[in-house]
């Protein structure tokens, strides 16, 4: 549905640091900083929606001005000096607080769009303010959506000094991830780490431990991050999720694993240290 560019809620008169996406693309200036300005100057643009994100204290980007998400139409150009990257591409890049920063921004971004109507009658909601919340305005409903967070399990399974990773059929070529799927309806985060690795893998697990989460805003993920002990079964990968998987020694891990900035990088970090490995692990070649 073709829409109109927003611009009641902005004012164009205040400066504002963008955080603007053509779908899951980041608009950077060339020097990697965000777009500064009002819309038009600083987007080449205007956008088709926007989400106040506040002046958050720790973004990497400046002090001073307020944030703004922003959603550029998908065929927007970037303005002169400027650029546009996939997220997941410069999640290695950006500092910490920027990179927080520009997840809860796209996140918001896809809810806005998501929620202009209500999912229980129809009617169409409104936004008070900056409140993060769409209310119905249909009184016999009035019924409120939040953003929306899906939780996510990732798992390293470990063996003794073994870890299994597996490898999806749309991977580049010889890269491994822990394995890891969605919670279901009604699931605990236990339980979906027993189905997931039952279903993927055909293997049981036991002693499950919490490491740590992560927003993935792809489009409104919780990572949740777990360490499992082994508990029996033979590998039998489920043929439209997993081509590969298998039990990799601590000392001959694959070449390419996940970036830094990603749950499963801290669960194989965690395991080679605990290990007494070095981290990055050495290639024997
Ligand atoms: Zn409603």
């Amino acid at each position: 549905m073709a829409q109109a560019p927003v611009t009641d809620t902005l004012e164009p008169v205040q400066p504002r640091r963008w955080l603007a996406f053509r779908g899951a693309e980041l608009l950077l200036t060339d020097a990697g900083t965000l777009p500064v300005g009002d819309a038009l100057t600083a987007l080449g643009g205007l956008p088709l929606r926007t989400q106040s994100l506040g002046m958050p204290a720790d973004a990497g980007t400046g002090a001073g001005l307020p944030c703004q998400a922003a959603e550029l139409p998908a065929d927007a150009a970037p303005p002169p000096g400027a650029s546009f990257t996939h997220l997941k591409r410069l999640n290695d890049q950006l500092p910490d607080g920027l990179r927080r920063l520009a997840a809860r921004a796209l996140e918001l971004i896809e809810w806005d769009r998501a929620h202009q109507f209500c999912g229980a009658c129809g009617a169409a909601t409104m936004q008070p303010g900056d409140a993060k919340v769409k209310r119905c305005t249909n009184p016999a409903c009035g019924r409120e959506h939040y953003p929306r967070v899906s939780p996510v399990v990732i798992v390293a399974v470990e063996r003794g000094d073994e870890i299994l990773l597996g490898r999806s059929h749309h991977f580049a070529p010889g890269f491994y991830s822990t394995l890891a799927g969605f919670v279901d309806a009604g699931e605990s985060a236990e339980e979906a780490i027993h189905r997931e690795i039952a279903e993927e893998v055909a293997l049981r697990v036991r002693n499950i431990r919490y490491l740590a989460s992560q927003p993935w805003p792809f489009p409104h993920s919780l990572m949740l991050g777990y360490q499992a002990d082994y508990d029996g079964g033979d590998i039998v990968c489920a043929p439209d999720e997993i081509e590969h998987a298998d039990f990799f020694h601590v000392d001959a891990l694959p070449a390419s694993l996940p970036g830094p900035t990603t749950i499963a990088h801290w669960l194989l970090r965690d395991f080679c240290m605990r290990h007494g490995r070095p981290w990055p692990p050495r290639r024997g070649g």
